[in-house]
């Protein structure tokens, strides 16, 4: 049901619920008196009149109140336009009987008389008047609500007091200094126009989930004192169709009048992804949203004060069209934060938390590669919960250690019961994962090996790199493929059966093969040549129309290479584990002893096993 629906469904209830009650009181207020006061009929006031029972008629127009000997009250009507001793007589009642009897007659056009007709007649028809046009106000204002949803949802930041300024935002090194040359611009439009510079239309911010887009365009709200519109492109998506369009006209219209001003479209591959791929049915809303953005954005003058910002984390399916220059001409690019930044967004979040004196964040940012920015501010969020939830005044080091985990893997769960015999399957997967990793030179060191069940996971090994690579080698990658088939060998080894919880590290290791076969020329037979359009797996919709770009004999090479890859990892794995079983046992036992083998303790291990690490030839 709608809300107005809904809505319009109460306000009939309620209205019933108010006319009842309405004819409840009334019920009482003309009964007044009811449970005394006999109703009788003429004939019965006459035989009472006759035998004397009656002390006093109080005559109101045609009612008849009767006051009985020995205090008693009755009611009665009697005929209209005919006086009452006449009717008394019509009806036979004995004149010396009727002598004994009180008669008085009251005005009829008296309050009483007016209220009794008026009361019943006219204030319930007053009361539903009252309520329809209630109820109908009310309605025709969900209508409106709905009809406005083009002007509804735009946020006009205002200056506050707790805005969000560059200060807030930690690495970025780039993308800020970009964004402040569109304050200045913004700021200072004649220094730039003086110059014959024209002021840039379009911002693309780029950048995987949790990098900053958000909070970089709020902090560009902070820093420049011009008005800034903000909306979420996919708030268009769900709306009627040619609402979006409505509501981009509208924006840019307020916009243009407040310039200089900065209107912000955030998750803009809600409604820019490339047009006529037929992606969800043709949704023609998007398309509409999309067109109107890009008209408002040809219109502007030269000397137009506006400009747009937007973020993404799909630039790789946006429409061309956005793309060309006096749209979205420039674009930032937001990396995920590398060590420096990672301590640096770290310590944002940990200004306003009691940290005890022990902390290291830098130690932190060692230890979280691949950790976006929001993933660290969940990340100091988790340690403050943790601190509190053990009752401690400060955070510690341990807690954010503890943290780590949780963030990557989601909560442990201490609580969820396994057999003894799983848990031993448990603690050898882990293990062969871990000392495949110690055997292979080219492999992240193990910091952490644990059989605490996490989110998904049975248990986890957790490899950290020395230091931050942007290029990944070959050898790397032949490595990583073998720790991955390391938990399913050690599982055949050592209980000669696999269960299922390989199922992750097979599907994750099948993906890394066949890149290395499609995407980054890592293979013996096929050559550097990339095959299949890059984003297929990622944009269906391309793939429908574009198809694949080789042959069914090359499809079937393909195969066959990433066959070969994960036949060699298999095997690789089983070399080292078939040589290693006695450090296999022992790092397996201190699992299911202990559950949890840290980064100092593994090396004690390895240590005692003399493992020399070997590289992949
Ligand atoms: P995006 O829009 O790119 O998905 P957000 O801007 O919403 O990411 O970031 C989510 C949260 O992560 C922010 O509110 C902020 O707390 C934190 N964050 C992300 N990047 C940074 C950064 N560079 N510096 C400080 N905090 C950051
Ligand atoms: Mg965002
Ligand atoms: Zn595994």
């Amino acid at each position: 049901m709608t809300p107005n629906l809904r809505q319009l469904w109460r306000n009939i209830v309620i209205v019933i619920l108010a006319l009842s009650f309405v004819s409840l009181i009334f019920s009482f207020l003309l009964e007044d008196g009811g449970a005394r006061a006999e109703e009788l009929t003429m004939n019965q006031v006459v035989d009472r009149v006759n035998g004397g029972a009656v002390q006093k008629i109080t005559v109101q127009g045609n009612s008849l109140s009767i006051d009985l000997v020995g205090g008693g009250k009755a009611t009665a009507q009697k005929e209209r336009e005919v006086g009452l001793t006449e009717t008394l007589v019509n009806y036979g009642v004995k004149p010396d009987a009727l002598a004994k009897v009180a008669l008085s007659v009251e005005d009829e056009g008296g309050w009483n008389y007016w209220l009794g007709i008026l009361v019943p007649t006219i204030l319930p028809i007053i009361l539903i008047v009252i309520l329809f046009s209630w109820m109908l106000r009310s309605a025709r204002a969900g209508a409106s609500q709905a009809f406005s949803f083009g002007k509804a949802t735009i946020r006009l930041v205002a200056p506050s007091k707790d805005r969000i300024t560059f200060k807030d935002v930690a690495g970025l090194k780039e993308a800020k200094e970009e964004m402040e040359e569109v304050v200045d611009f913004l700021k200072n439009p004649k220094k730039f126009l003086s110059m014959g510079a024209r002021i840039p239309r379009g911002v693309l911010l780029m950048g995987h989930p949790g990098t900053g887009k958000t909070l970089l365009a709020r902090a560009v709200a902070g820093e420049s004192n011009v008005p800034f519109f903000h909306l979420s492109a996919s708030e268009f998506v769900e709306m009627f169709v040619g609402v979006g369009a409505s509501r981009v006209r509208d924006l840019f219209q307020n916009a243009k009048k407040a310039a200089p001003s900065i209107v912000f479209i955030d998750e803009i591959d809600a409604v820019g992804r490339e047009r006529g791929t037929g992606m969800g049915g043709g949704h023609d809303e998007r398309e509409q949203t999309l067109n109107q953005i890009l008209v408002e954005m040809d219109g502007f003058e030269r000397e137009t004060n506006v400009i747009v910002m937007a973020a993404t984390n799909r630039a790789d399916i946006l429409d061309s069209a956005l793309l060309r220059p006096g749209r979205f001409d420039r674009r930032v690019v937001l990396d995920m934060p590398d060590i420096q930044d990672r301590e640096a967004i770290l310590k944002i979040h940990a200004k306003e938390k009691p940290l005890a004196k022990d902390v290291n964040l830098n130690q932190i940012a060692v230890r979280t590669p691949g950790f976006s920015g929001a993933d660290l501010a969940n990340l100091m969020n988790e340690a403050a919960i943790l601190a509190a939830r053990n009752g401690k005044k400060e955070i510690v080091q341990l807690d954010v250690l503890n943290s780590i985990e949780k963030v990557l893997l989601g909560p442990a769960r201490r609580s969820r019961v396994i057999t003894p015999h799983e848990k031993r399957v448990t603690a050898y997967h882990e293990a062969g994962h871990a000392l495949v990793a110690a055997s292979l030179a080219d492999a992240d060191p193990v910091h952490k090996v644990s059989i605490v069940s996490r989110g998904m996971a049975g248990g986890y090994t957790i490899k950290l790199p020395l230091e931050e690579r942007r290029l990944r080698t070959k050898k790397q990658f032949l490595t990583d493929l073998a720790v991955s088939f390391g938990g399913y060998v050690a599982e055949l080894l050592t209980f000669g059966d696999i269960t299922t919880g390989s199922s992750n590290d097979i599907s994750q290791a099948t993906e890394l093969a066949h890149r290395l076969v499609t995407q980054y020329g890592m293979n013996e037979t096929l050559g550097p040549r990339s095959f299949g359009k890059q984003n297929d797996l990622i944009f269906l919709g391309r793939e429908i129309t574009s198809g694949k770009d080789y042959s069914e004999e090359v499809g079937a090479k393909i195969d066959a290479e990433v066959n070969r890859l994960i036949v060699n990892a298999v095997a690789l794995a089983k070399k080292i584990l078939t040589r290693q079983k006695r450090t296999l046992k022992s790092i397996a036992e201190h699992l299911i002893e202990k559950e949890t083998i840290e980064y100092e303790e593994f090396n004690a291990l390895m240590k005692t096993a003399k493992l020399k690490p070997m590289t992949i030839s």
